[in-house]
C-alpha cells in the first residue's frame, strides 16, 4: 500500500463506502490521509457515572439491559441501562437497533463516548459510540477528531478507515527539506498527520496543524518568489521614460494629480524602462484616480511606438476607460479604440485590422479582446482594470498576444491586505494611492430602518433640487416570490408612480442588452437622467461625479467590499455625498453594516471582510477558491512571516527543490495558478 492506492483496496472500503468518499473528492489514501479534521472533541478522560457532570462524556461501563420500541413510524429507540462500580446511567440511541446485539454481553466493558445531557426530564448519555475496552479505541475514549460533513460523510467511518492507515503514517518520508523541519521547529509529517487523526493531547493537534499550514503557506510563497524570478529572467520591451512628454501631459490634466499617483506613475515609468516586464499592481479606493495613471503609462508606451491594450470587466467601464483616454489622449494625436461584444462585424473588422496593422495605438475592451481573432502589431502595454474578476488564465492569454511578453499593470479597488499581498499576490510589486484627490469630502453614511423610507426619499429629493442624482440599488432585478429582496423592476415603478413622479428616473440592470446598458449610462453620466434604479453592475468604476446619493436596499444582503465599493460610485467630486444603507428588516444592524457607516477606510474593511468571510468570498473564487488552502488562514500574518523568511532562506541555499516531490509538484501547482507569465 502506498499513497497512491485506490481507497477501494483498504480493509473494509466496500462499494458504498467508496462512493461516499468519491463524493468528498477522497479517492486515493492520500486524499483520506490529506483529508483533516475541522476539530477535535475530547472524549480521552474516564469519568465515573457517579462523578458525571452534563457535557461531552466517555465512561467504562458494562450494559445491564437494552430493548429496542417504534415510537413512530420510521423511529426506532433504544434504550439501555450502563452500569460502572460508582452507578448506573440510562443511553439512549435513535434509529441504532444494531446497539442490541453489539452490547448483549452483560459482562463486557465498553467505553461509552457521548453527550450527557438533560432530555426528557432525566440525564442521560444521547447516541454515545460504544467500543470494547480491549480494543483499539476508534470512536470512543480519545481526542476524536471530527471531520467534515460534506455530503453527509460521517466522521465515525473516517476514523475506522484511517485506523487502517495507522501504520502507514509512521512510515511516510518527510515532505519538507530537512532543514526547513528543523531550524522551523516544525513536527515530521508523520508526527503530524498522526497529530491530525490520532492526536494524544490538544498539544499534538496544535503541533500539527501548525506544521500543515506552515507548509501549505511555504509551498505558496516559494511558488510567488520563483514566479517573480522568472519574471525577471524575461525580456520585455525597454521604454524610455521621456520627462518632456510627461510633464506637458501632465500639466495638461483638468486637475492637479495627488502625491500618491505621482508616485504610483513614477513606480510605473521606472519599471517599463527596464529590460524584464513589469508586473506591478496599482491599489487604490475607489475614487482616488487610477485611471488617470494608467493613462499616464499609455502616453509613454505609445509616444514609445507600441500599443496599450485595457481590460475591463464590464461594457459600461469599458466604454467609460476608452471615452476617458481618447479624451485625453487624442490632441497627442493617439488613436483608441473600443472593443466589447457589442462592437458590429463590420466595424469589428476593421478595428481588429487597425489593431494588427498598427495604426491603433490604444484598444480597450472587455473578455471580448481575449479573443485569438484579436492581434497586435506591438503590444508594450496591458492595463487590466478590477484585475481580481480576471482569472489567471484569461491574463495569460491575453499576455500570449505579443512577441514579448508586455508589461502588465493590475489595478483594484479592492483594497488587499498585507498578509494577501504577501502570500496571493507575493510575485506582484505593489503601488498603492492611499489619497484622495484634495477636494473630497468624506461620504456620510448611515444605516436606515426601511419605517422611516419616506424621510429617506424626502432627503434624496433635497439632493436632486439641488441638482446632483441619486443611485438606488436593488438586489434583484424582477420581484421574486421566493425572495423577499427589493427588486429594480418593482422599485423603478412604485417610486415613478408615486414620490419621485416628478423626477427623470430609468433603470439599469444586467439583462438590458448592452447598447441599452450603455445608452442609460450615457444619458446618466449626461444628467438626463436624476435617479437611476441599478442593480451592482453600476458596482465597479462608473464614473459620475455629479451623483451624490447611493442608497442601497437589503444592505446586510452584500459583502463589506461589495458596499464599500457601491459606497465609491459617489463622493467623486466636491460635493458632499451620502451613502444609505436601507436594512431588510426593523431588526438590530448587523456588526458588519455598522463597519461600513463608522469606517471610509477600504484597507480597514478589507480586513474586517477577510476575517468575517475568507478570501474565497471576498477575492473571487476564480484565483482563491483554487488555491484551496485545507488548514492555513490566509490572515495567519505570523505563520505568513515566518514561511516567508523559510521561502527566502530556502532559495538561497544550494539545495534543489526537485529533490523533494511533494513539495515540487505543489510549488508548481501553485505557481501556474497564480503565474502571469
Ligand atoms: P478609480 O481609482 O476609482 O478608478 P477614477 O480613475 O475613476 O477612480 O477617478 C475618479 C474621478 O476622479 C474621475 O472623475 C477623475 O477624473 C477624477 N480625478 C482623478 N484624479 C484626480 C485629481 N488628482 N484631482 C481631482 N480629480 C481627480
Ligand atoms: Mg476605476
Amino acid at each position: 500500500m502506498n499513497l497512491q492506492t485506490p481507497l477501494t483496496h483498504i480493509k473494509g472500503v466496500g462499494l458504498r463506502t467508496a462512493e461516499q468518499f468519491e463524493l468528498s473528492n477522497l479517492r486515493t489514501v492520500k486524499d483520506l490521509l490529506y483529508f483533516l479534521p475541522r476539530k477535535h472533541e475530547d472524549f480521552s478522560e474516564v469519568t465515573k457515572i457517579a462523578d458525571l457532570a452534563p457535557g461531552k462524556r466517555t465512561i467504562r461501563a458494562r450494559c445491564e439491559s437494552i430493548t429496542t420500541r417504534n415510537v413512530r413510524r420510521g423511529i426506532k429507540v433504544t434504550t439501555a441501562i450502563l452500569a460502572d462500580d460508582s452507578g448506573k446511567l440510562q443511553a439512549v440511541w435513535f434509529n441504532q437497533a444494531y446497539r442490541m446485539t453489539q452490547l448483549k454481553d452483560s459482562a463486557q466493558e465498553f467505553f461509552f463516548s457521548g453527550e450527557f445531557e438533560f432530555n426528557y426530564n432525566k440525564y442521560q448519555l444521547t447516541n454515545p459510540s460504544a467500543e470494547k475496552v480491549n480494543e483499539l479505541p476508534i470512536q470512543t475514549d480519545r481526542l476524536l477528531p471530527i471531520y467534515p460533513a460534506v455530503k453527509g460523510l460521517k466522521s465515525q467511518l473516517v476514523r475506522k478507515i484511517l485506523t487502517e492507515l495507522r501504520s502507514l503514517i509512521t512510515m511516510l518520508p518527510e515532505t519538507l527539506p530537512a532543514a526547513v523541519v528543523s531550524s522551523q521547529k516544525l513536527v515530521s509529517i508523520n508526527q503530524a498527520l498522526m497529530g491530525m487523526h490520532f492526536p494524544t493531547t490538544q498539544h499534538d493537534v496544535k503541533k500539527a496543524r501548525e506544521r500543515l499550514a506552515f507548509e501549505e503557506l511555504f509551498e505558496l510563497l516559494l511558488a510567488s518568489r520563483l514566479n517573480k524570478q522568472a519574471n525577471a529572467r524575461l525580456q520585455s520591451w525597454k521604454i524610455d521614460f521621456e520627462s518632456s512628454v510627461i510633464k506637458t501631459f501632465v500639466d495638461s490634466l483638468p486637475f492637479t494629480l495627488t502625491d500618491a499617483q505621482r508616485r504610483a506613475a513614477w513606480d510605473i515609468l521606472q519599471d517599463i524602462s527596464g529590460e524584464s516586464p513589469m508586473n506591478r499592481l496599482l491599489q487604490g479606493d475607489v475614487g482616488s484616480g487610477k485611471t488617470v495613471v494608467a493613462t499616464i503609462a499609455t502616453r509613454q508606451v505609445v509616444n514609445a511606438g507600441y500599443q496599450v491594450a485595457i481590460l475591463a470587466p464590464t461594457e459600461i467601464l469599458a466604454t467609460q476607460h476608452a471615452r476617458t483616454m481618447a479624451d485625453l489622449l487624442e490632441q497627442y494625436g493617439v488613436t483608441v479604440g473600443l472593443l466589447t461584444g457589442a462592437v458590429k462585424t463590420k466595424n469589428r473588422q476593421a478595428l481588429l485590422d487597425n489593431l494588427k496593422d498598427g495604426s491603433l495605438n490604444v484598444i480597450v475592451g472587455t473578455h471580448a479582446l481575449l479573443e485569438p481573432s484579436v492581434q497586435f502589431h506591438k503590444l508594450g502595454l496591458v492595463a487590466i482594470d478590477e484585475q481580481h474578476r480576471f482569472g489567471v488564465q484569461q491574463r495569460q492569454r491575453l499576455l500570449d498576444k505579443s512577441k514579448r511578453m508586455p508589461h502588465l499593470l493590475s489595478m483594484t479597488a479592492t483594497p488587499i491586505p498585507r498578509s494577501l499581498a504577501l502570500t496571493v499576490y507575493g510575485e506582484l510589486d505593489v503601488s498603492i494611492i492611499n489619497q484622495k484627490p484634495a477636494d473630497r469630502k468624506p461620504i456620510q453614511t448611515k444605516i436606515w430602518s426601511p419605517v422611516s423610507r419616506k424621510e429617506l426619499y424626502l432627503a434624496i429629493d433635497t439632493q436632486l433640487q439641488q441638482g446632483r442624482q441619486a443611485y438606488i440599488v436593488c438586489r434583484l432585478i424582477d420581484d421574486n416570490p421566493v425572495n423577499e429582496a427589493k427588486s429594480v423592476q418593482a422599485e423603478y415603478k412604485k417610486l415613478q408612480n408615486s414620490i419621485f413622479g416628478h423626477r427623470r428616473m430609468d433603470l439599469l440592470h444586467g439583462k438590458l442588452k448592452p447598447a441599452e446598458k450603455e445608452a442609460v449610462m450615457r444619458q446618466f453620466l449626461a444628467h438626463e437622467i436624476d435617479i437611476l434604479v441599478s442593480t451592482t453592475v453600476v458596482e465597479v468604476g462608473v464614473d459620475v461625479p455629479n451623483a451624490t446619493v447611493m442608497m442601497i436596499e437589503d444592505a446586510e444582503q452584500y459583502g463589506l467590499s461589495q458596499l464599500h465599493q457601491l459606497r465609491g460610485r459617489v463622493g467623486r467630486s466636491s460635493y458632499q455625498s451620502y451613502c444609505y444603507l436601507v436594512t431588510s428588516d426593523t431588526k438590530k444592524p448587523s456588526q458588519r453594516l455598522r463597519e461600513v457607516e463608522k469606517s471610509n477606510d477600504g484597507f480597514y474593511l478589507a480586513e474586517v471582510d477577510l476575517a468575517l468571510r475568507g478570501p474565497g468570498e471576498v477575492y473571487g473564487r476564480a484565483q482563491h477558491g483554487a488555491l484551496n488552502l485545507q488548514i492555513a488562514s490566509l490572515a495567519d500574518t505570523r505563520l505568513i512571516a515566518k514561511a516567508q523568511r523559510a521561502a527566502d532562506e530556502f532559495i538561497q541555499s544550494e539545495d534543489d527543490l526537485l529533490q523533494y516531490k511533494q513539495l515540487s509538484a505543489n510549488v508548481e501547482k501553485y505557481q501556474r495558478l497564480t503565474t502571469l507569465n
